[in-house]
């Protein structure tokens, strides 16, 4: 059980925040939640318009990655890309 999931689990929460659901996107597109998670996270999807854009970001960005890293697809790696998107979604705007 990864840390992520104890501490859903613990809290026993119905809902989950856009920063929360950020940080499960990476698992979830790799299938590794449970399914309980899961649901959380397909729940507040249902919701929020802008964490299906980021996840739909995430993983276009994520087949791209992957087939320009070809072997290197670490879970380092990866990683590494995932925080570059939330820089760039959390970039400040300026408008
Ligand atoms: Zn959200």
């Amino acid at each position: 059980m990864t840390e992520i999931v104890r501490a859903y689990s613990k809290v026993g929460q119905k809902q989950i925040t856009c920063k929360k659901a950020t940080s499960l996107i990476g698992a979830y597109v790799q299938a590794n939640l449970s399914s309980q998670i899961s649901c959380l996270f397909e729940e507040h999807l249902r919701v929020c318009p802008d964490c299906v854009a980021f996840l739909n970001t995430y993983k276009k960005t994520l087949g791209l990655a992957k087939s320009f890293l070809a072997a290197d697809a670490s879970a380092e790696s990866l990683a590494r890309i995932r925080n570059r998107i939330i820089e760039w979604r959390d970039r400040p705007k300026t408008i």
